[in-house]
């Protein structure tokens, strides 16, 4: 019984898609590589969550507040594109057709688990809509049942705010995610987005 490379495995097993055995190949390799990268790595978990902040104007992850996509005068304005969560942001901007900025929601309505509208950024984002000449508001939510659920709540509440509201075409999977979906897939979704 070796309790720190037990511990390590423990905790590596909690990453998603993780199991015990390869958080043992894992916990191994960091203790055959040298004591730097362990130190490196360990240096960058402990930092992780003072360096990265939530952006105050559109939720994703950054370590400027508010964040380079918000401050790009580069981008186009008049665009927005709503998704589910701040890693979202990350997947969608690397496909590089979207060039306007983005709102996070924080979460879908899901009222089995007792997630409702008020959970979620939909204040800021309506505001937002009103106060930076949004013209057009890209609904990016997964194709799931919560994703329609909320995507219908937006489009009403958009309805009359003067800026037309779209979602991603279909091309991602039924109850896939966005992480997944491969930049190609990704385009085809953003140029074939259809009018709600
Ligand atoms: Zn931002």
């Amino acid at each position: 019984m070796i309790n720190a490379l037990d511990r390590l495995v423990t905790l590596l097993a909690k990453l998603p898609g993780v199991g015990k055995k390869s958080a043992g190949r894992m916990a191994y390799h960091i203790l055959d590589t040298s004591p730097e990268y362990a130190r490196d790595l360990a240096e960058v978990l402990a930092a992780l969550h003072r360096s990265i902040r939530h952006c105050r104007i559109c939720g994703g992850f950054t370590e400027t507040d508010p964040c380079p996509i918000c401050t790009d005068s580069g981008r186009d304005a008049s665009l927005l594109c709503v998704v589910e969560r701040a890693q979202d942001v990350r997947v969608i901007d690397d496909s590089r057709e979207f060039h306007g900025r983005f709102h996070v929601l924080g979460g879908l309505i899901a009222p089995l688990e007792g997630i409702g509208p008020e959970d979620l950024s939909i204040g800021r984002l309506l505001s937002r809509v009103g106060k930076e000449g949004v013209r057009e508001v890209i609904l990016a939510m997964n194709p799931t049942l919560e994703g329609d659920t909320t995507a219908l709540y937006l489009q009403k509440l958009l309805k009359d705010s003067g800026a037309e509201v779209t979602r991603l075409a279909s091309g991602l999977p039924v109850g896939g995610d966005l992480e997944y979906a491969d930049r190609l897939t990704l385009s085809r979704s953003f140029r074939g987005r259809v009018k709600l």
